[in-house]
């Protein structure tokens, strides 16, 4: 008999099995992948390169909690990510900073001079609801419609305007030079890939691991007194609410001869070409290699389920889902797509721990 069965094996099912082991408790972790580590997974590709099979996976967080807790299954490589967007034919930075200005414009302003010009552009809007408002409000419709409006077209094929706030808000706007795309306190990528770290996280006695598996196929063959489910939360409910909307991505690798394809790990093309942006691994790994492998991601509809849609109309429908979630007393929702939330790694970690320890007050108080 297992204490736990927890499905799926990214970050937000690892954490806990790693969490409830050390505790004593008999974890079985299911995945119906052929992989742990989740949408995190990392692996070595035929050339011998270091890729991200779900897209680029850079580590930041400003939780010294959930950085101390990975730090025990993994050393780091100082890492801090810098994005260039393909705007007017040149190479900017975004987050829109005094270098995009000065670029784009062929100006040579401070900083306190960008801020009153970009005041000069914006458009205060009353209400901050939608991601068309925050980048209007802070920037105005020239830059929103060369930086977002596009990009955003493509990501999530709706409008920014149709969007919540909090997506276009993940992008700010600066008057300094800082091109970093993140500016948390941590910083930085496991020193030999995710999957390393993952496989350290989950090398415990007290777990065990069953790949290419639908929980669906066990879940009423394996003895087990509580399920921690981390998968998507309407199919877990066979959608009898409807299906809750999520964005995919079809990623195109592709191994060039030569050391370096691009300046920076990342380059965004918000108005140009059907995919968003490519990005070249070496940047962010570190690794030296002959060879170079890069990747393009071009957003669809179909496919894994990847990026919740920050919306009202699919929040309610979560809502729905969430209270049946919250009646059920021997099964726990976590993770991005357990709780239908747009989150990073570094949040999927800090509400598994979270979890965690509802889980232990539960269990001492019966
Ligand atoms: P997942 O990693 O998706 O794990 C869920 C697991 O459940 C999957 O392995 C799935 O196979 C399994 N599963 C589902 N259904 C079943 C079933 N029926 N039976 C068995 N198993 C099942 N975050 C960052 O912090 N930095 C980044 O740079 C970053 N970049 C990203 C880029 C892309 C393109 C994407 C898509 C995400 C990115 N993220 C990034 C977010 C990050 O991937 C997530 O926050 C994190 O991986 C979520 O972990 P999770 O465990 O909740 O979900
Ligand atoms: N975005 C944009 N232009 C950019 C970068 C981002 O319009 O050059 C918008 C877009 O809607 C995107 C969101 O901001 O989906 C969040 O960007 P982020 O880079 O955080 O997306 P992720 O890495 O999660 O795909």
């Amino acid at each position: 008999m297992y204490d736990f069965l927890i499905i799926g094996c990214g970050f937000a099912g690892a954490v806990l099995a790693e969490r409830l082991a050390k505790q004593g408790k008999k974890v079985l972790i299911v995945d119906k992948r052929d992989h742990i580590a989740g949408n995190a997974y990392d692996h070595y590709n035929e050339d011998g390169i270091m890729i991200h099979k779900y897209g680029p996976h850079i580590f930041h967080t400003n939780s010294e909690e959930v950085f101390k807790y990975l730090s025990q299954f993994t050393e780091w490589r100082p890492y801090e990510h810098r994005v260039l967007a393909s705007v007017d034919g040149q190479l900017v930075p975004i987050p829109i900073n005094l270098t995009t200005i000065n670029t784009l414009y062929g100006s040579k302003l401070s900083s306190s001079e960008v801020k009153e010009f970009l005041a000069s552009k914006a458009e205060a809007r009353k209400q901050v609801l939608t991601s068309e408002d925050v980048v209007i409000n802070a920037v105005g419709k020239e830059l929103y419609e060369k930086f977002f409006r596009g990009y955003t077209k493509k990501q999530w094929n709706l409008d920014p305007s149709e969007l919540d706030a909090s997506v276009t808000a993940r992008v700010p706007t600066r008057t300094n030079s800082d091109d970093r795309y993140f500016t948390d306190t941590f910083q930085a990528m496991p020193k030999n890939g995710y999957t390393e770290m993952f496989r350290k996280m989950l090398s415990h006695p007290n777990i065990h691991i069953m790949l290419n598996t639908n929980y669906k196929d066990i879940v009423n063959l394996i003895p087990h007194q509580k399920l921690i489910f981390t998968g998507p939360v309407d199919s877990y409910f066979d959608f009898r609410f409807g299906k809750l909307p999520y964005r995919s991505i079809n990623f195109e690798f592709e191994t060039l001869d030569q050391h370096q394809y691009q300046v920076t790990g990342t380059i965004n093309y918000p108005t140009s070409n059907l995919y968003t942006r490519i990005t070249e691994f070496k940047h962010l790994t570190g690794q030296k290699h002959s060879k170079t492998t890069i990747v393009y991601e071009y957003p669809t509809g179909e496919g894994d389920p990847y990026y919740p849609i920050p919306r009202k109309e699919n929040q309610e429908i979560y809502n729905q889902y969430r209270k049946l979630a919250d009646e059920m007393p021997d099964v726990y929702f976590t993770g991005r797509l357990g709780t239908y939330k747009y989150y990073n790694m570094d949040q999927v970690v800090a509400q598994s721990l979270a979890l965690f320890r509802k889980i232990i007050k539960e269990n001492d108080s019966q």
